[in-house]
């Protein structure tokens, strides 16, 4: 097997200790417990195996992440590229959060990247790259006219996968 991690390496709360057998490695968790997991639960970004799972050293948080949430958003409407920008002016490309005028108070933000996120579902749009823009635009204007303060979610997520990108391309 090819060794592609070494002692040290770190996956959220786990420390990557030793090679175990089949696919597992031993793992030692930020709370001191040392387990065994499957490698690919643990290295790939997304992936659910974050701690050595002791749910009374790591409470489960209602928070889910930036990529939980990107894959419920594809899991429950498919890709963007499936669907119309909603404005009708083209296919879709990317799916756009839309936390309203006001703002959200459940608004979340992703901790590594800054980007602002919502676990809400109906607030995610089909939009083409260009609308997609183009709102957003429009949004940090009329909000800093109306607010006077710049828009809250002009970092917000575009989340576009390589299938849709070929998608765009020829379509
Ligand atoms: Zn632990
Ligand atoms: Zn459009």
């Amino acid at each position: 097997m090819k060794r592609k991690y070494r002692p040290g390496d770190v996956f959220n709360e786990l420390t990557f200790v030793d090679y175990a057998e089949n696919g597992k490695a031993k793992f030692m968790c930020s709370c001191g417990t040392e387990s065994l997991k499957y490698i690919h639960n643990v290295v790939k970004p997304g992936r659910t195996t974050k701690t050595c799972g002791d749910r009374t050293k790591h409470p489960r948080t209602s928070v889910p992440a930036y990529s939980t949430v990107h894959s419920r958003v594809i899991a429950l409407y498919g890709p963007a590229a499936d669907y119309l920008c909603i404005c009708l002016c083209n296919r879709a490309a990317e799916w756009s959060y839309e936390p309203g005028v006001g703002g959200n108070a459940t608004e979340l933000v992703c901790p590594d990247t800054g980007k602002r996120y919502n676990a809400d579902l109906s607030m995610y749009y089909p939009r083409s790259v260009k609308c997609h823009k183009a709102v957003d635009k429009k949004r940090r204007i009329l909000r800093k006219r109306l607010f006077g303060r710049p828009d809250s979610t002009t970092q917000h997520p575009v989340w576009s996968d390589p299938d849709e990108q070929r998608v765009r391309s020829t379509g």
